[in-house]
């Protein structure tokens, strides 16, 4: 299993005052949320949710999904907000396993 390797700024806007915010996507926190044995392997859903704040007072919630399939294979990002309007997502990558980058060591 990867891991979720994220770049880039997170760049989302209030609905409800329009003021632009930007998150680093390497402070994102993933964590494994499903995993299950497909054909090809093993298929794994990672994810990071928080809250943001706006200085209007509204409330920002994110949920981001990321699935990894095959094994270090992107397979699909998914970006749920509520609360603000995305302008630019993130850069999503899985990072290879260390199992997997120590097999490629070996053969080269
Ligand atoms: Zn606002």
């Amino acid at each position: 299993m990867g891991n979720v390797n994220s770049k880039g700024k997170l760049q989302y806007c209030c609905t409800k005052c329009q003021k632009v915010h930007t998150r680093a996507c390497s402070d994102l926190v993933w964590q494994l949320a499903e995993s299950k044995q497909k054909s090809l392997g093993n298929e794994a859903h990672f994810l990071s949710t928080w809250k943001d704040s706006c200085d209007c007072g509204a409330e920002m919630s994110f949920q981001f999904r990321v699935r990894e399939y095959p094994l270090n294979c992107l397979d699909g990002e998914d970006l749920q907000i509520s609360g603000a309007k995305l302008l630019q997502s993130c850069n999503i990558g899985i990072k290879e396993s260390v199992f997997l980058s120590s097999m490629k060591a070996l053969i080269t």
